[in-house]
């Protein structure tokens, strides 16, 4: 956006009653970013934005198009609206704010089939490449039972590439505790970015004035840290996101190893010979028929894995534990190991996963690290090759944790021999215990 444009916008806020008392949006390397006009100290509010200029569900509600956004999802009604906004032109209220959006981002919705092919083999290009498909589905949707029907509301054309860019612009532009129902845009502070050093989400943010003298509420954005006049003020966007839900979102990573993850994911398959059974398990247990676990690099499983893991292997002679009487206590049972051939079920099937998913990608761990460190990639690159890189090394450490296992087998104690133990009926040092006759 022109200069012009960046004063039009902060005007334009001002004039509605936004309250920018230190900062100026100005280009920087993240694109528009916010720039401390004096020393900020630690909590000082940047800007307060009236709840009359977010973009959320209500204001679609009262708009024009109101009555025939009624049954959709927050998030496709404020794209709708955006949409039409942006093909009104100067008629529109809101063309300051829709001049300054970029007309895209890093994230992997927006790449090519060529910048795509270098995630190839990784969860992100699947969840890429899902997420694409859905809203190219609830586009057909709307386009179909909403656009076409009411010409006289949207008069301009509206395309699926329109749509997934205004997708792309709400994933990229709602703070965290705003999504789903909540989902709103806030103009102005979404201009505000995201440091990777700042490593609190505490203090960034908060909506005042809810009923408080019936005075409008007010979305405040506060500096988390001191910043020097002339500098940037930035927020940590979400610690929770792994790389992947950076990269999706966002179109960026941090180098920081709790960001890399990889998801395994586990089903009890309809064939199994004790499906009911298995089922019924999980489910007291709070788990589902398929069940998602984040495996991150550096830390330990996640505790319900192997108990999921051991259940779905169990079968053969261990199959009694299945019965009803177990009901109770089978999860217990199964956070231990279970027998020696379920210990090594798992094993050998987590390390064919692991083999399986590493053969996918088109290069190794060590050729990733090389071209990170020659230091001469665009910013989608850079996205590449940390994910593909970090999905590999977590994989390796999956591996290695059963690899392990796997030598440990005839050390471990299974279920028999505790049994036996709690019974009495083996020694210390592990004797069976005999009665004199
Ligand atoms: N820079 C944005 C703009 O020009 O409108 C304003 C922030 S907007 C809420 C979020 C987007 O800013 C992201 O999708 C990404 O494109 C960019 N961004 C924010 N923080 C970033 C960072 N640390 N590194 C790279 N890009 C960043």
């Amino acid at each position: 956006p022109s200069d012009a444009s960046l004063v039009d916008f902060s005007n334009w806020l001002l004039s509605k009653g936004g309250v920018v008392p230190s900062v100026k949006p100005g280009p920087v390397p993240e694109g528009l970013g916010l720039i401390a006009q004096r020393d900020i100290s630690r909590n000082e509010v940047v800007v307060e934005v009236p709840k009359k200029l977010w973009i959320d569900a209500d204001t679609v509600a009262s708009s024009e198009i109101g009555q025939v956004c009624g049954g959709l999802r927050p998030w496709v009604s404020i794209a709708l609206f955006l949409l039409r906004e942006k093909t009104l032109g100067d008629a529109s209220p809101w063309k300051p704010y829709l001049n300054v959006l970029p007309s895209s981002t890093d994230s992997t919705i927006f790449w090519s089939e060529e910048e795509l092919s270098q995630i190839q083999g990784t969860q992100l290009l699947s969840t890429t490449i899902g997420v694409k498909e859905y809203v190219e589905s609830e586009f057909a949707k709307v386009e179909e039972e909403i656009i076409l029907k009411s010409k006289n509301l949207f008069p301009g054309s509206i395309t699926y590439d329109d749509f997934l860019w205004v997708f792309g612009i709400l994933r990229s532009r709602s703070f965290s505790r705003l999504r789903g129902d909540n989902l709103a845009l806030i103009p102005f502070a979404d201009l505000i970015n995201h440091n990777p050093d700042i490593t609190s989400e505490d203090l960034a943010w908060e909506i005042k004035g809810k009923g408080l003298f019936g005075r409008d509420q007010f979305f405040s954005l506060r500096a988390p840290l001191f910043v020097k006049s002339g500098e940037q003020v930035c927020i940590q966007y979400d610690l929770e996101k792994s790389n992947a839900e950076l990269a999706l979102d966002y179109g960026f990573i941090e180098s920081n190893p709790n960001r890399e993850t990889y998801t395994l994911m586990l089903e009890i398959a309809e064939s199994d010979p004790f499906y009911d059974d298995k089922l019924d398990i999980v489910e007291t247990n709070g788990l589902n028929e398929t069940a998602y676990f984040d495996i991150v690099l550096g830390q330990t499983l996640t505790p319900q894995l192997l108990p999921y893991l051991r259940l779905v292997a169990l079968g053969g002679t261990d199959a009694f534990l299945l019965e009803s009487i177990f009901r109770n206590t089978i999860w217990g049972h199964l956070e231990l190991p279970v027998s020696r051939e379920n210990e090594e079920a798992i094993c050998r099937v987590v390390r064919d996963a692991c083999k399986n998913a590493l053969s996918a990608y088109d290069t190794s761990v060590e050729e990733d690290e090389r071209l990170m460190e020659s230091g001469n990639l665009d910013s989608r690159m850079k996205i590449a090759v940390g994910i593909r890189a970090g999905e590999k090394r977590v994989l390796q450490q999956i591996d290695s944790i059963f690899r392990n296992r796997e030598s440990e087998l005839d050390g471990l104690e299974y279920y028999q021999e505790r049994r036996l133990k709690d019974l009495g009926l083996v020694g210390d040092n592990g004797e069976i215990i005999f009665w004199e006759s």
